[in-house]
């Protein structure tokens, strides 16, 4: 067994051997740029004449890395070879499984410099940010590797007089893990690992903004021990090859993190039988918010505006748990928004990789232009507080962004924009917050900032979210702490690392033997 889960600790990087260890990582990884990745199925490197390159989001001149289109007969190749290694990998001794996992935590630990240093420059995460992101999925190894063994070791059943009673979980099959970019690392490792662990093969499509960093997490996979046939690496288009991943008759569930435009396609097309499919396919999809953070007039406003300026601006506001409307009750409302707003033009915005800023890049010129266009609609919807240009640079920079004035049937409260823009809305009292709070298709996040106990109490069970915070911001959910997903159009609320994350990817078998 292994000892108890803790949660990896975080570098600190005012500490000069850690700022060491990053610049020489981000000097090794820039050596590597420009390099070409392979396909990769069986074990095997394929090519493709057709290429994707992936860019510095920071200094979009720099290519970062290249990589292979798969077509559709690779993505077929792909899916028959992990159906075909199923059954041997389902029966490997669980505690082999495990070993693998846990192997896989410590070369991510090892290596953690050069992984925090892709994070940085393929995703355009500053310092803190990319060992987060690593040291979550670190923690994703671990924590699954010990669910697993917990799950190996089923509580015991009701025993029937005269029979011994037993029950087994097994794995599903072939799983079609499909991440997004903006925990690139983090969300495709867990992902990954907890269906591998589970007993289940896995094909990774990454996303085509940070394939590099799925490239290098599949070195590590080969490194830690697992069978070459268990995983494959399947770069390529959502168009060519996404469908047909998620409808082949072979596929036994999808594993999705991002958008709920994507989510639901995924969902419908999972649903329609196909010839030769003998089960019902299994979508874990995990989906966008439109998190709120409610600041009652009681509320320790200092406490408030600065979680909710690091919830709101944080990796440039590009998280899924991302605070994106603050209600704020009338009574101390143009107090904070002046708070909010002074916290904001603090910020500074600059590279990635210069540890002095704390915002970098949105993802890519397509995101820009996007949240550009919500910024304008929050113009004629609202104020702007502050922000609302880009930000001077070679990189894809915005300024953070304040609009008040929004109301419950405007777009800037309703739509999930995922970048550095902040919604502000004014309550008339707690009753009128909470009801603003919960005027959302999404259901991701939460949190309150109060002093009224009572108040905190009609939060926790009426704010109608999957992860809730009281008294603190609603980004940073830590593995087996705060087990992460969300209601409604957030998705499945599947609870990454929490207890129960694992029994998606797991079918249980009851046996009965008659005792003679
Ligand atoms: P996205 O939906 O655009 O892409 C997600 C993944 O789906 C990518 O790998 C993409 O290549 C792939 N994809 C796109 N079209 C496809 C198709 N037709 N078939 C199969 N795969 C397809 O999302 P994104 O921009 O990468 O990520 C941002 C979104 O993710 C936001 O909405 C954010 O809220 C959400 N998110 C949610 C969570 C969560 O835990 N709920 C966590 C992180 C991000």
């Amino acid at each position: 067994m292994l000892p108890p889960f803790r949660n990896e600790p975080y570098a600190d990087f005012l500490l000069p051997a850690n700022r060491q260890a990053m610049e020489q990582a981000l000097a090794k990884v820039r050596g590597e740029f420009g390099r070409e990745y392979a396909i990769v199925v069986n074990g095997a490197a394929i090519h493709t004449p057709d290429k994707h390159d992936s860019v510095n989001p920071s200094r979009p001149v720099e290519l970062v890395g290249r990589h292979q289109k798969a077509t559709a007969e690779i993505a077929v190749r792909a899916i028959e070879t992990a159906h075909a290694a199923f059954p041997g990998w389902a029966a490997t001794p669980v505690a082999e499984r495990v070993a693998m996992v846990v192997a896989c935590a410590s070369i991510l630990r090892e290596r953690k410099s050069e992984f925090n240093a892709w994070l940085v420059l393929e995703a355009g995460k500053n310092w803190n940010e990319a060992e987060a992101d690593t040291a979550e999925a670190i923690d994703f190894c671990e924590y699954y590797a010990r669910q697993m063994e917990r799950m190996a070791s089923p509580a015991p059943l009701v025993q029937m007089p005269g029979e011994r009673g037993e029950l087994r979980y097994l794995g599903l099959g072939v799983g079609i893990i499909i991440p997004p970019w903006n925990f690139p690392l983090a969300i495709l490792v867990g992902m990954t690992v907890a269906a591998l662990v589970a007993g289940n093969t896995v094909v990774i499509k990454p996303s085509s903004e940070t394939p590099t960093i799925g490239a290098k997490f599949v070195e590590v996979l080969a490194a830690a021990g697992f069978p070459p046939a268990t995983y494959a690496f399947v770069p390529g288009s959502g168009a060519i090859i996404g469908d047909l991943l998620v409808e082949h008759p072979l596929t036994r569930f999808v594993s999705f993190t991002g958008s709920r435009e994507v989510g639901l396609r995924i969902n419908a097309l999972a649903a329609q039988t196909q010839p030769g499919q003998k089960w019902i396919k299994r979508v874990v999809a995990e989906m966008g918010g439109k998190d709120a953070i409610i600041v009652d007039a009681d509320a320790d406003l200092e406490a408030a505006a600065q979680g909710v300026v690091a919830a709101a601006f944080g990796y440039q506001g590009q998280k899924c748990s991302a605070c994106s409307r603050v209600i704020v009750d009338a009574s101390i409302h143009d107090r904070f928004v002046e708070m909010i707003k002074t916290k904001t033009e603090a910020l500074t915005i600059g590279p990635a990789d210069d540890p002095e800023f704390f915002m970098g890049p949105v993802i890519s010129a397509g995101a820009r232009k996007a949240i550009r266009s919500y910024i304008e609609i929050g113009r004629t919807e609202g104020q702007l507080v502050t922000g609302g240009d880009e930000a001077p640079g070679e990189g894809y920079y915005l300024q953070p962004t304040i609009v008040q004035g929004i109301e419950g049937h405007h777009r800037l409260f309703q739509e999930e924009i995922f970048g550095p823009v902040l919604a502000v809305a004014k309550s008339r009292d707690f009753e009128h917050a909470l009801a603003l709070a919960n005027d959302s298709d999404y259901g991701l996040t939460g949190a309150i900032y109060s002093n009224t106990p009572a108040h905190l109490e009609r939060a926790r069970n009426e704010f109608f979210v999957g992860n809730l915070y009281l008294n603190r911001k609603c980004t940073g959910a830590m593995v087996g702490a705060h087990p992460f997903g969300g209601f409604n159009m957030s998705g499945t609320d599947s609870k990454a690392g929490g207890p129960d994350y694992l029994l998606q990817f797991l079918q249980a078998k009851t046996i009965a033997e008659k005792l003679s």
